[in-house]
């Protein structure tokens, strides 16, 4: 156990992640269609600050500023010649601030998907994936990223390919999926698919589980449905602070800081080990949250009714598992 994500697992019974980066990002001047990874070379100490923010609100573990830092995402701003350079001064600028904390606090590379659609159904291939993904975990490394951090997943194809990049690279790693489709990831995984993948992979992530996806209760239910499985990876959950709506020409989302307090303590009763937000989740949703995961002692694992009751009523009928599941709708969006 060398990494300190793993050291901080084994000494705590719950930590805390982070919460948004676009929507901070958004908040400090980035127009919608910018790359937010230019920022680290162009805007460092804008990132320092997306980064303190995070700290200083108590979150054990934040995400680096690079989710969109693979070659296929970064060729939309002509930038896929810098893929090792803007990875490592994201990685750089969160060691900068994590070992001025205080206290552990573990620099996660962010790895979002590359936004190309794997073979058998698209043109990206298994090991062009992997290379890809390895590229960007090289220069996360080389800036001082403690873990991998793979998110907004939602094709076993992706997943397996960038558990793959983090075995090259020599680097733990973290990952979850987006359940957004009536409890189905867009590609039709559900929470109990998740499970049976993880406990096939020969590089096997420290954690793994669900981020983004509707709102915080469509996100429990998957919580549920991992730890129903008793999985022997600590689960993550990173669920948006309410549903997104769109207001005065912005996205806002509705989750109140008393309402992401509440979902982060039925995370931690439903068994999950690492508990952040998504899309929405300013630094005071995050102190919210750590006073209530601080001062709640733990109760019973949640039932549906409970959760419905506590943080609003679930975007479809089944998580996704059952043969009763509802046809599935699309949506998309960004971590
Ligand atoms: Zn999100």
């Amino acid at each position: 156990m060398t990494d300190a994500l793993s050291r901080l697992l084994a000494s705590r019974d719950w930590l805390m992640a982070d919460g948004a980066t676009g929507t901070t990002l958004f908040n400090m001047g980035l127009q919608s269609g910018d790359a937010p990874e230019l920022w680290n070379a162009d805007h460092p100490d804008r990132i320092r600050a997306l980064y303190r923010g995070a700290v200083e609100a108590g979150s054990d573990i934040f995400l680096t500023n690079t989710f969109g830092g693979t070659a296929a995402r970064l060729k939309l701003h002509e930038a896929q010649g810098r893929v090792r350079e803007l990875n490592r001064l994201g990685a750089e600028l969160g060691r900068e601030v994590a070992d001025a904390a205080g206290r552990p606090v573990v620099v996660a590379g962010s790895m979002g998907p590359t936004g190309e659609i794997m073979a058998p159904m698209g043109p990206l291939t298994h090991d062009a994936a992997v290379e890809m993904f390895h590229e960007q975990a090289e220069g996360l490394k080389e800036g001082g990223a403690d873990v991998l951090w793979v998110e907004t997943i939602s094709a076993p194809e992706e997943y397996r390919a960038a558990a793959e990049a983090a075995k090259r690279a020599g680097m733990p790693w973290v990952g979850t999926m987006s359940f957004d489709t009536a409890g189905r990831t867009m590609m039709g995984v559900t929470s109990a698919n998740m499970v049976t993948l993880v406990g096939q992979l020969d590089h096997p992530p420290l954690a793994f589980g669900a981020n983004c996806g509707v709102g915080a209760s469509d996100l429990m239910r998957t919580v549920l449905g991992f730890t129903a499985m008793a999985p022997e990876i600590p689960v993550v959950a990173k669920g948006n602070a309410g549903i997104p709506k769109y207001v005065d020409g912005h996205i806002h989302y509705d989750g109140t800081p008393e309402l992401m307090a509440r979902y982060a303590v039925l995370a931690r009763d439903a068994g999950a080990r690492i508990i952040g937000g998504c899309c929405g989740t300013t630094p005071e949703h995050l102190k919210a949250m750590r006073a209530a995961l601080e001062n709640t002692p733990p109760g019973p694992r949640p039932t549906l009714e409970q959760i419905a009751a506590e943080l609003g009523g679930f975007s479809s009928a089944s998580d996704g598992t059952g043969e009763t599941a509802e046809p599935r709708t699309r949506r998309r969006r960004r971590g």
